[in-house]
Formats: structure tokens, sequence, C-alpha cells
């Protein structure tokens, strides 16, 4: 048993990861890593203010949160990337999927810690840990030891799409992908890495950020 009396909304199940093979093919001139056999919805744009910008890769996993009799048992240790994706987009709680925004200051809580995220100025961060709403705060510091341990609850101002968390590859002799690196930020202007990049998270970075007294 894990302990966990909730199973956090981005948390993956057992039956929702996918080993699909990934090889690189030639697109527009180029070299991409794509699923074989690819579909249209494995690459995803920065945002859709910018359609005319490449894709990128993202990795692929099923959706069965609301299938408890398919999913199989949580892996406390892997995010369901569709999951953590929709937190960042649409602004949901990382523990409970709903929206995180105060209604009343329209700040959104967000609980750090230091391991999670990248200062890039005086009162911003970058960072691929989604909000966590205020009603799910004292639940998730009572179950998550890393969180409890050396964490801080900021309020947020403003949020925006940065790039990526990614595993990024190089094309072998038979383009096969040979891995280069893993886990590694690639900012979405980052036009050389994006067509060797697997992405595995989302990254935002928050701006307006006020730590709150405990
Ligand atoms: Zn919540």
């Amino acid at each position: 048993m894990t302990g966990y009396t909730t199973i956090p909304y981005t948390i993956a199940y057992a039956n929702e990861l996918v080993t699909d093979p990934v090889t690189f093919e030639p697109y527009a001139g180029r070299l991409r890593l794509a699923y074989q056999p690819s579909v249209p919805g494995d690459w995803i744009k920065p945002s859709a203010a910018k359609s005319w910008e490449p894709d990128v890769l993202r990795a692929r996993v099923r959706d069965l949160r609301d299938k408890p009799d398919q999913r199989g048992p949580e892996r406390m240790r892997k995010l369901n990337i569709r999951r953590q994706w929709r937190c960042m987009r649409k602004l949901l709680c990382q523990v409970c999927g709903s929206p995180a925004t105060d209604l009343k200051s329209g700040l959104i809580p967000w609980p750090l810690t230091k391991t999670v995220f990248e200062r890039t100025g005086p009162n911003s961060v970058r960072t691929n840990a989604p909000p966590t709403c205020w009603s799910c705060i004292p639940k998730a510091l009572e179950e998550c030891p890393m969180l409890r341990a050396d964490f801080t609850v900021y309020t947020v101002a403003a949020v925006e799409t940065a790039g990526v968390l990614a595993d990024l590859y190089r094309p072998g002799i038979f383009r096969e992908p040979i891995p280069t690196a893993h886990n590694v930020f690639v900012p979405w202007d980052a036009h050389r890495y994006r067509p060797r990049a697997l992405a595995v998270a989302e990254v935002v970075e928050l701006h307006g950020m006020e730590p709150v007294d405990p």
C-alpha cells in the first residue's frame, strides 16, 4: 500500500503508460522524431496563437482516470503528461483537477519545493509543477513528504508557457533514436532542438509571485 488516501490528478496509472516505438522520419527537408505509426495528435504547438511554429512530439500516454475498472494501480512516481499539460493550460489543481484560481483575488495558489523551479527574475520562476488549489494545500502537505520537507506557497498573478521538459535524441545510421539528454528544459524558441525532443512535461513561467505566510 502507498499510504496515500488521495491519488493526485496528475499521477499516472499503470495501464495509461505507453511504450510505442519512436524513430526519426523525413519532414520538411530534415529529420524529426516521430512515433511509428504516427498520428497528427502526437505533436503539440506552443499555443494556438503561434500556430505557424513547428510542433514538439509529446510522449504518448492514455487518459483512463475516469475508468477505475481499466486504469490499473497508480504509479506514484510517474506523471500523466496529458493531465499535467491540461493543468498548466487550464490552471487546474494537480491534486483534484478543479480550477485552482482563487475567485476572490484572481490569484493562483502555487506551492513549490526548491527542486521543481528555476528562478528567472525577482518575482518569477520557471516550473513543471502545476498549481494546487487552496482547499487541497493542507491535504497535499499532509500526504506528500517531499512537499512537507521544503516548500513555500506563493500566489501567482500570471502564467505563460515557456517550453517543455524533454528527452533529446539524435538519429543513428538507421534513423534509430540515440539518447543524448534526459529531462532537460527545451524553450519553445529552441528551434534546433524541437525536432529531436520527446516532451515529458510542459514548463511554464510564473509572474508576479508573492510568498504566503504559513
Ligand atoms: Zn484541488
